[in-house]
């Protein structure tokens, strides 16, 4: 009679564990209508963003570039690529049209946590410092221009008030920075400041974003590209405008006719988004409550850590553990995308690689698969309704571009979306989600002329690329 009782009562708490996982899946859906509507309202706020300074959630920031790489670019140039968890210095050599990219050297460092939440000062001076390294493992005589300052294309991958191709002050911090006095600061000043103390005679002449920086070296390579869209830590897109549909653009027309805009697109919210408790939850207790919404469910930081939030409650409320809540399941972030991903691609018959994650990260053993396959689960529905709306995201850019559907009479022309991040580049699943979920929204005969198309690591050379077009030696050069 206990055992049955013991069985009863465990059946029950079963049962509310998978009460609380259908709650989840039922707020979380996504369906074709709900994506469309997330669509409209992103074109929709592109409009309002474009009209006025601050007339959107969408700051549709100009970037101050109206021409994009178009081979002609020369020389040796350096970027800097900062905004996640490493930052990378790189070398590049470019040889025009003949040669293109020569060669190119990259070096990665990782931040220390502590310096993601101190001051602007340590943070370039630490920036600086590795820039100051890497500038010296430079070939003697490889410079093809002896004499010359050194010219820096800087990606910074946070939201930034541009003043000119070289200049701008950052907005806010997203992603797990958060160092008040960098806050309203022009950070290409920042970093010439850190550079003079340590005698780096180098010069920034392009301070760009990283979709811009994508943007660029997508269409290096390929000029059908015209949007770039950042699915890592953090989420964001850029595309190409015409410079007159811009309202809240007082400055020359560029000769182009055209202007990249950043769309920050993290920073997008819409009563259509399927937003749950735990969002809710996650966002009040984040860095930057109320902000950042759309990155908050899409991007690589934080689905991990919706995952976490949700096995909790079951934990707490359920006893989906054990009688006791396993202890690391209460450190927020303890559980990485990255890791999410694992247990997600689990193909083996006893979800073994699922069982080795919940043990290794989160200390709890003696999983049964039943208990493994309700996680599985819970990363899908966490993964799917993210790769949904990105799809959503994209399809916004689309219809705002008048690219969505056929024209009439027209040959439909090519638009190609360069994607960069490590959660589009390495979470297969969401990748795949999201470009199936495109095609939904599309149709099959508009997507082919639609292409996803994995850019490399192009922001940063992207930046160089920039870097070389805003050199302050190019009108001397020509002839
Ligand atoms: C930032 C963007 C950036 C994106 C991807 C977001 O958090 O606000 O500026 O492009 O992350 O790195
Ligand atoms: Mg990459």
């Amino acid at each position: 009679a206990v055992l049955v009782r013991r069985q009863m009562k465990r059946s029950g708490k079963w049962a509310k564990a998978m009460a609380i996982l259908k709650e989840f899946e039922d707020k979380s859906v996504s369906p074709i209508g709900k994506l469309r509507q997330v669509a409209d309202a992103m074109t929709v706020e592109m409009h309002a963003g474009l009209a006025s300074e601050g007339g959107s959630k969408l700051k549709m920031l100009i970037s101050y570039v109206d021409n994009l790489p178009n081979g002609d670019e020369q020389g040796l140039f350096y970027a800097l690529d900062l905004g996640g968890t490493n930052f990378r210095v790189l070398r590049v050599k470019l040889g025009g049209k003949e040669k293109a990219v020569v060669s190119q050297e990259f070096e990665e460092v990782s931040i220390p946590p502590h310096l993601m939440i101190g001051s602007s000062e340590a943070l370039f001076d630490y920036i600086a410092a590795a820039l100051a390294k890497f500038v010296a493992t430079e070939d003697e005589g490889s410079h093809p221009y002896p004499g010359r300052q050194r010219e820096l294309g800087f990606t910074f991958s946070f939201p930034v008030r541009q003043t000119s191709i070289s200049s701008g002050s950052l907005i806010k911090w997203t992603k797990g920075f958060s160092i008040e006095d960098a806050v309203g600061e022009d950070v290409v000043g920042e970093l010439t400041k850190a550079m003079e103390k340590i005698g780096l005679h180098m010069r920034v002449t392009a301070l760009v974003n990283d979709t811009i920086g994508t943007l660029a070296g997508g269409r290096y390579y390929n000029s059908d590209v015209i949007a770039a869209v950042i699915l890592g830590t953090g989420t964001n897109a850029a595309y190409v405008e015409r410079a007159q549909a811009i309202p809240k653009w007082h400055g020359p027309l560029p000769k182009s006719g055209e202007m990249v805009i950043n769309m920050e697109w993290g920073n997008f919210r819409s009563s259509h988004l399927p937003l749950t408790e735990y969002d809710h939850a996650l966002d009040s207790e984040s860095l930057n409550p109320g902000e950042q919404i759309f990155e908050k469910i899409i991007s690589g930081m934080y689905l991990g850590e919706i995952v976490r939030r949700v096995l909790l409650k079951m934990a707490e409320e359920a006893s989906f553990f054990g009688d006791n809540v396993p202890p690391k399941l209460r450190i927020p972030f303890i559980l990485r995308t990255p890791d999410m991903s694992t247990m997600h691609h689990d193909t083996s018959s006893d979800l073994k690689v699922v069982g080795n994650k919940l043990r290794d990260i989160l200390e709890i053993s003696n999983t049964t698969l039943k208990m493994r396959k309700v996680v599985v689960e819970l990363c899908d529905i966490v993964a799917t309704r993210g790769a949904r709306l990105s799809a959503a995201g994209i399809v916004g850019i689309l219809k705002k571009l008048g690219r969505d559907s056929a024209k009439e009479g027209a040959e439909q022309q090519k638009s190609v979306v360069a994607l960069d991040g490590g959660l589009f580049e390495h979470y297969t699943k969401f990748s795949a989600c999201m470009e199936s979920t495109l095609k939904e929204l599309i149709g099959e005969e508009i997507a082919q002329n639609i292409v996803i198309e994995h850019s490399n690591d192009g922001s940063g050379i992207g930046a160089a690329l920039l870097a070389a077009s805003h050199s302050q030696y190019l009108e001397a050069e020509e002839p």
